[in-house]
């Protein structure tokens, strides 16, 4: 009935009356899943490396030698369709694959994806081994078969301990080169960041010999903290040397989960250790602070970053003029949306958004404009020229009144506005009471043009709110009833 394509490699036991045949189940059949020639290729690599490790690691249990080997299949071929009634049950030149059957309780010791049973040493060892020796090649796993224990069932040498597994998967450099099961590279990382190296892993050095970094990262991207920190520690333990790539991966780990003690104290390792730290290392410390509302650290690691002579991006201000304007500093917000401009950065539209809310929150017209001309949003910006010197940081801002900041702030470089600052400040009641009216204008006749467009382009913004908040309100009722129905 079915013809047989080469011959298999049934090591460890004699071939005997029993064989198991193995062909895809229709369910799994219909979604796309082949038996093919590199599900073979995949027991063979695995065995290669089993007797390699063998060899050479010499494993034991007590002293008795440990083998651990992989069944090798068969490729057959049906030679007509078999139904079972008008269902598929293999089709005609399907490939099944036929193997000696596994003796003995069959069990999982690891999977593809990194998950150990606990059970034995050996296994979880020997995947690991594989990709340190193939440098990062091939990693074997999904290891499952029978564990052969003293009294238990014995191999063709009269052998009881053992591990018999089929149906290995290779984790290859590219997805899918041993099939389906294969998960390349990114199945790599999933696997290392579930892995705990066990006594096993331990006694065969393999800790030294991985790539610290690739582990580190790949506990780090897939939100593996711990690991990711732990890997960090024995890095540093083993005298390895850590580089950039291994603490901004943890940092920024730390950082994503708000973790921000712990990534204070990588970067300030790192610091001492005298590892080179960019824009990254201390915006992911800057944003975790800032995320917290923590304005004063945020601004501690700025300062620091710019001690250090590393240049602060718009990242880096953002971060801490976000957190300020959430907390209502709009004083120390102004501050440091000023020494953003005095670096000569832009802020982006998120910041200014963020910013213009806040100042149309608390009714501070003025402050918006001040903000925007800062901000360079405009063309006529009066920051153009000169550069802008450093400013003072106000002190206390909540108790000083914003004039007196304002002041502060834009002292040296730009007399002219701080007279006019001056000259508008007897007039702060009754501006406020005119909403921005008439004494602003008094004073500051050639203005009048701008504010009229800012109230009008303001109250377009509202309006265009509101009517996109009814679009939602009624798209949302629309949404739920049709869902219903
Ligand atoms: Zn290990």
């Amino acid at each position: 009935m079915a013809k047989v394509k080469g011959t298999g490699d049934f090591y460890g036991f004699n071939p005997g009356e029993k064989l198991v045949l193995k062909f895809i189940k229709t369910k799994k059949y219909n979604s796309g899943v082949r038996i093919t020639e590199k599900d073979v290729a995949a027991q063979k690599l695995a065995q290669q490396y089993a007797k390699a490790f063998n060899e050479k690691h010499r494993p034991v249990r007590g002293k008795e030698p440990l083998d651990l080997f992989f069944r090798i299949g068969t490729l057959i071929s049906s030679s007509k369709d078999q139904l079972d009634g008008t269902v598929r049950k293999i089709l005609e030149d399907e490939l099944m694959m036929v193997e000696i059957p596994i003796y003995g309780e069959f069990k999982k010791f690891n999977s593809n994806t990194g998950w150990s049973s606990g059970e034995g040493n050996l296994p979880g060892a020997f995947s690991r081994w594989t990709w340190v020796e193939s440098n990062g090649k091939h990693l074997i796993c999904d290891l499952q078969g029978h564990r052969g224990l003293p009294g238990g069932i014995k191999t063709t040498d009269g052998s009881s301990n053992y591990y018999a597994f089929s149906d290995p998967a290779v984790l290859s450099k590219v997805s899918g080169s041993y099939g389906p099961a294969d998960l390349g590279e990114e199945g790599q990382k999933t696997w290392f960041s579930h892995h705990v190296c066990n006594d096993f892993c331990k006694s065969l050095g393999l800790e030294g010999k991985v790539s610290y970094n690739s582990v580190i990262n790949a506990c780090a991207q897939t939100g593996y903290v711990e690991r990711a920190e732990m890997w960090l520690g024995r890095m540093l333990e083993a005298g390895v040397q850590a580089n950039e790539v291994s603490y901004n991966s943890v940092i920024n780990a730390c950082a994503q989960k708000g973790r921000v003690s712990r990534a204070e104290m990588w970067l300030e390792k790192m610091l001492a250790a005298g590892v080179k730290t960019d824009a990254f290392s201390y915006n992911s410390v800057i944003n975790a602070c800032a995320q917290r509302r923590d304005i004063e650290r945020a601004e501690t690691w700025l300062e620091k970053m710019l001690s250090e002579g590393i240049q602060a991006d718009e990242v880096s201000y953002s971060s801490v003029i976000k957190a300020c304007v959430q907390k209502g500093e709009l004083d120390l917000a102004g501050y440091w949306l000023e020494r953003m401009a005095a670096a000569g950065l832009q802020a982006n539209e998120v910041t200014y958004n963020t910013v213009a809310g806040a100042c149309l929150a608390a009714g501070d017209k003025d402050r918006l404009e001040r903000w925007r001309k800062l901000m360079r949003l405009e063309e006529n910006t009066v920051l153009k020229d000169p550069p802008l010197l450093k400013p003072s940081r106000p002190s206390s801002c909540t108790t000083k009144s914003l004039d007196d900041v304002d002041q502060d702030i834009l002292s040296d470089a730009l007399p002219k506005r701080v007279e006019e600052t001056r000259r508008r400040r007897p007039a702060t009641e009754s501006r406020k009471k005119e909403d921005g009216g008439a004494a602003v204008r008094k004073h500051r006749p050639t203005q009048v043009s701008v504010d009229r467009s800012n109230t009008w382009m303001w109250a377009r913004l509202l309006i265009m709110l509101v009517v996109l908040q009814l679009i939602l309100a009624v798209w949302s009722d629309y949404a739920v009833q049709s869902a219903k129905s």
